[in-house]
């Protein structure tokens, strides 16, 4: 069972004054494959949807680069998908916190350029000669929907919580939140998907209450079902399935063969022919939608006929429909429920109106289905009512399976340096490589904190120990690869291991451990209250480690290979030198940066000296020192 943590949050704090108000409003967004969208709660304490008057509530998830730079999104971008396909990023959610191995396989579904060249890191894209990250293009939608919402409601919107599928892992999650940041959204929460769409039903917000609960949720091109079992207002997700390549445009494009069979149409050429095939495709898409109140669908593009009738829309779709079944088969399974377990069935996704579809989950799970709310609106109606609670504007708790602070070590400066991110899922388990500072350091303190200051000072420590027994090597020399591994308890577990040597250390720790929930607010409501100071504090501290850093080299540089430089260089040296160790004491850290660029640029053509020199000597066959 994951750990859950309890936050109740009753105030928020207005960013731009630093006090604290009482009613903020804070946005729900779902930042979907096919379409976004965002909700807020109303005067009357309703969640709703902003409707940006002629443009709709659906932003297309499309992004078109224009060739003089210009950028498009939504409902403009889309018109492009046929016409540009090249510079139009559409489905970048499928691309989000993901590597170029990741999606290797399903590359061609793609009519932009993803770049493969390193296959390990995050992906990019190239459009025209630049290169963006999904993360930007994701923070174009947001900002898209930020910019549709401050219009809609006439105040600025600053902070917002974001919906992301329950399958989604710790990267995908992370990127979400970085692309909030992008659009300049302090993204108070990452809530799952079928959680918010819970929430919409108002399952979830009584406390006392338990259920199990299946969320189906067929959208444009992905399927997914979430079992998920709510108890004390703790939603735990206790399986996921489903096909990320299933979905409504499955439908539209099974129509859209059916009318090039009748009409003995080459498919291959219609295809080709970019104008057609997004006309007949939108055709079809109509024609879908109309089967909700018509049976049968007469009309013509040209000369082609482009009639179906909802039986035979039924008969095309059956297969694909019956795989959605099957996936919830599957999911039941991994949650070793019995179908009689499942105490409420919602539908979410716009492709959930489909009449065949309902009728066939309702059947396989034998109990009428929720689908009161508009399925393509429902996630985001939900996101709307968990912001509001963060907002502190309702006395419901609501609890979740995520760690509520940041985990991190303390480095040079007394830093605090991140982990495991806050409201990451949990388990989780996330690391770094570090090194050692000094030439011959045999031991290497390791200090735990848990917190979002910037200043280890400011946060709890958890723990502190020591990685004994580094063989001694120069400074930046071992590798120590510090791990945090946050199991389901709530038991962090923190590994260090210096990885040239083997040397090992471990300890456990309880984050949860003697912390009230009140603490826990407490220490998120600072860090926001110092965010200022702590950035500028945290630039000032690094400049200083790098300039400590600096002058223990060039120092050592001069004591070791002192006869490489003239006099005349060594006298400047040491004094760019002093005026460095000057700066580090000014507090200015512009003035810290300005005397390091300098020492920089002025040593640099000895280290290039010396690198020949060892050269030379190497080849002689004899040794540098
Ligand atoms: P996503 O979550 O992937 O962004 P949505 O939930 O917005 O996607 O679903 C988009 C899909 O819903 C599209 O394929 C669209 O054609 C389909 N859809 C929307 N309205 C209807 C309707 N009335 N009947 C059938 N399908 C619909
Ligand atoms: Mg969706």
């Amino acid at each position: 069972m994951p750990i859950v943590i309890l936050i109740m949050a009753k105030v928020s704090i207005n960013l731009a004054t630093g006090s604290i108000q009482k009613e903020e409003l804070i946005v729900g967004i779902d930042l979907g494959t096919t379409n976004s969208l965002v909700a807020f709660i109303n005067p009357d304490k309703n969640p709703q949807v902003i409707n940006d008057t002629g443009k709709g509530v659906l932003v297309p998830s499309i992004v078109h680069f224009g060739p003089t730079g210009d950028i498009t999104v939504g409902n403009e971008a889309k018109e492009y998908l046929t016409t540009d396909p090249q510079n139009t990023a559409f489905s970048v959610k499928r691309l989000l916190g993901r590597s170029y191995k990741d999606i290797e396989n399903y590359k061609d579904f793609f009519s932009y350029k993803v770049i493969d060249d390193d296959s390990e890191s995050l992906v990019k894209i190239k459009v025209g000669d630049k290169f963006y990250t999904p993360i930007e293009l994701s923070g174009l939608i947001l900002k898209e929907l930020k910019a549709r919402a401050e219009h809609a409601l006439k105040t600025p919107v600053n902070r917002a919580v974001i919906t992301v599928p329950a399958y989604f892992n710790d990267s995908q999650r992370q990127a979400t939140r970085d692309a909030g940041k992008l659009a300049g959204l302090d993204v108070l929460r990452i809530v799952n998907e079928p959680t918010a769409a819970s929430l919409a039903y108002g399952i979830g917000l009584n406390p006392d209450e338990t259920k199990t609960v299946a969320v189906y949720d067929l959208g444009g091109g992905t399927f997914d079902v979430s079992i998920l079992q709510i108890q004390n207002g703790i939603f735990e997700v206790l399986s996921t399935n489903g096909n990320t390549f299933l979905g409504g445009d499955d439908f539209d494009r099974a129509i859209v063969d059916y009318w090039i069979e009748k009409n003995q149409l080459n498919k291959a050429e219609v295809l080709a022919d970019n104008k057609l095939a997004q006309q007949l495709r939108l055709k079809a898409e109509e024609t879908k939608k109309a089967f909700a109140h018509q049976s049968l669908v007469n009309d013509k593009i040209g000369d082609i006929w482009c009639t179906i009738d909802r039986n035979t829309f039924n008969e095309l779709i059956l297969p694909k429909v019956q795989e959605t079944i099957t996936c919830c088969q599957n999911a039941l399974k991994d949650a070793k429920l019995d179908i009689s377990q499942i105490d409420e069935v919602i539908m979410v996704g716009g492709s959930t109106r489909t009449g065949l579809v309902k009728k066939m989950v309702g059947e396989f799970f034998g109990r009428p289905l929720h689908d009161e709310v508009n399925p393509d609106e429902v996630v985001a109606l939900g996101a709307a009512i968990q912001a509001d609670i963060l907002a502190g504007n309702r006395k419901d708790i609501l609890l979740l399976d995520v760690t509520p602070l940041s985990l991190g070590i303390e480095t040079m400066g007394g830093l605090m340096d991140v982990i495991i991110p806050r409201n990451s899922k949990v388990p989780t388990k996330a690391g770094r490589q570090y090194t050692t500072s000094i030439d011959g350091q045999v031991n290497m303190k390791i200090a735990v904190y848990q917190g979002e200051r910037d200043l280890i000072k400011e946060n709890r420590k958890l723990a502190e120990f020591d990685l004994k027994g580094i063989p001694s090597m120069p400074a930046g020399f071992p590798k120590v690869d510090i791990n945090f591994l946050l199991n389901a308890d709530g038991i962090l577990k923190i590994q260090a291991v210096e990885l040239r040597s083997g040397v090992k250390q471990e300890v456990e720790v309880k984050p949860t451990y003697g912390i009230t929930d009140d603490q826990v607010e407490q220490m998120l409501m600072d860090s926001i209250t110092h965010a200022k100071d702590d950035v500028s504090q945290r630039m000032l501290i690094e400049a200083r480690t790098e300039g400590e850093q600096m002058i223990y080299t060039v120092e050592k540089f001069l004591q070791k290979n002192g006869s490489f430089i003239s006099e005349a260089e060594a006298d400047t040296t040491n004094r760019l030198i002093q005026t460095l160790k000057d700066s580090l004491t000014s507090g200015d850290k512009d003035a810290i940066h300005k005397a390091l660029d300098e020492l920089n640029e002025f040593t640099r053509p000895f280290a290039e000296r010396l690198m020949d020199h060892a050269i030379n000597t190497a080849m002689k066959g004899k040794s540098v020192e």
